[in-house]
């Protein structure tokens, strides 16, 4: 894989790769330790009246930021290359205060059909009692997200690919549109990385991390990340004072010890998870992979354009089976848990179904769908707990 040298906002021109390992940090201001204290605290002591008075105090009060807090916050706006970053306590508390950042009774926006279903419950029940209208577009609509803009469209949501399904979104393209029109544009970047899709060099004004995932990347604690350009860094920031969005200490430590080895994580990942994405593509029970790395994805210029890597995330429709016989191939899976969430170093498998909330588009598979994240795990032991299982399949089926 290329390591991307790009020269970011903070000035350095070393590769993400590095900066993983040294942003976040400073030793000076550790007692010359490497990794930097948990400060847990609400009161923040001044010396005197006069600095208590001034307002340019460095720490004020534990819910407006603290070293821990802000080290991680400093080292993900580097790595996504914005202007800054504020935390949430997961990455659904992220999304949601980023939406009201740019929102107000009257306005439309305009949220991709393969959005995270809380993102799209958020939608459906918050900005709508609030009198914002949600239209949910076809995830590949590109640039024909165009005809879909109206006067009061104020942000377009996207997400790319749907973690879930998996298409490809022309993000480009889509934020070119809303620019045109003065709407803000959105992302969920959790898939992809700030390692492999810079949501900014592709028109983003605000990328969202659900830094649970990769980011902690060892399924330990729950966090998320708003990371806005210059032009948007005022309305996360203010969204964030009044949401009084403040994770815990222990938790942003977890997150930027995560961050140390995120890279060789996700190679690693991306590496398992295409060999076990051919594999599955060869085995006769499967009909289709939904990887965007494969060439046969119909996402996959999109994914070559503009991405530089996959995570280790990807789904599967099989030919028909009924539901008993994929619950015993699934139950008797070994290594693979059976979990929600992703983005730790275990291999985990979900059956999903979105077909009963889908508007702008319809999923309707030829069998049963099967979402994978492939761990750190041996790939051969990976393939040989899910060999199994397709016997099990096979079994039920007679
Ligand atoms: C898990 C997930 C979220 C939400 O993150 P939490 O930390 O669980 O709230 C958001 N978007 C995507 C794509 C996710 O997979």
């Amino acid at each position: 894989m290329a390591e991307d040298h790009d020269d970011d906002e903070n000035g350095h021109d070393e590769s993400a790769l590095t900066r993983l390992v040294h942003s976040g940090r400073d030793a000076g201001e550790q007692f010359g330790f490497v990794n930097p204290p948990v400060v847990r605290g609400s009161t923040v002591l001044f010396p005197d009246v006069a600095s208590l008075t001034s307002g340019d105090a460095r720490y004020t009060y534990g819910r407006h930021g603290s070293p821990t807090i802000r080290l991680l916050e400093e080292a993900l706006a580097e790595l996504e290359g914005g202007a800054c970053t504020r935390l949430a306590p997961s990455g659904l508390a992220a999304i949601s205060a980023a939406l009201l950042a740019f929102v107000e009774a009257g306005d439309h926006v305009l949220v991709t059909d393969s959005v995270y279903r809380p993102t799209r419950r958020f939608c459906d029940r918050v900005l709508k009692r609030l009198g914002v209208e949600t239209e949910y577009y076809d995830p590949v609509i590109g640039k024909g997200i165009e005809a879909l803009m109206r006067e009061n469209t104020r942000l377009v949501f996207t997400e790319s690919p749907g973690s879930q399904s998996f298409e490809m979104q022309d993000i480009p393209a889509i934020a070119a549109a809303a620019h045109e029109r003065g709407a803000w544009v959105l992302t969920d970047n959790t898939w992809a990385t700030p390692l492999y899709f810079k949501p900014f060099d592709h028109g983003v004004d605000v990328s969202i991390q659900a830094a649970t995932k990769y980011i902690v990347g060892h399924s330990d604690a729950m966090l998320g990340a708003m990371t806005a350009n210059a032009r948007a860094a005022d309305r996360v920031k203010a969204i964030h004072t009044d949401f009084g969005l403040c994770p815990g200490p222990e938790d942003c430590y977890l997150a930027l010890r995560g961050m140390r080895t995120m890279g060789v994580r996700l190679e690693r990942h991306q590496q398992a998870g295409l060999e076990i994405a051919r594999w599955l593509s060869g085995r006769p029970e499967v009909s289709r992979v939904l990887h965007p790395g494969l060439p046969e994805h119909p996402g996959h210029a999109i994914w070559q354009r503009d991405y530089t890597g996959a995570s280790g995330l990807f789904s599967v429709i099989l030919h028909p089976a009924s539901r008993e016989a994929v619950a015993a191939m699934l139950d008797g899976l070994k290594l693979f848990g059976l979990g929600f969430s992703w983005g730790g170093f275990e291999s985990l498998v979900v059956p999903f179904d979105p077909s009963s909330y889908r508007s702008a588009t319809t999923w309707n598979p030829e069998g049963p769908a099967l979402r994978f994240h492939i761990g750190l795990e041996d790939v051969d032991d990976l393939k040989k707990d899910l060999a199994a299982g397709f016997e099990r399949l096979n079994a039920y089926r007679g």
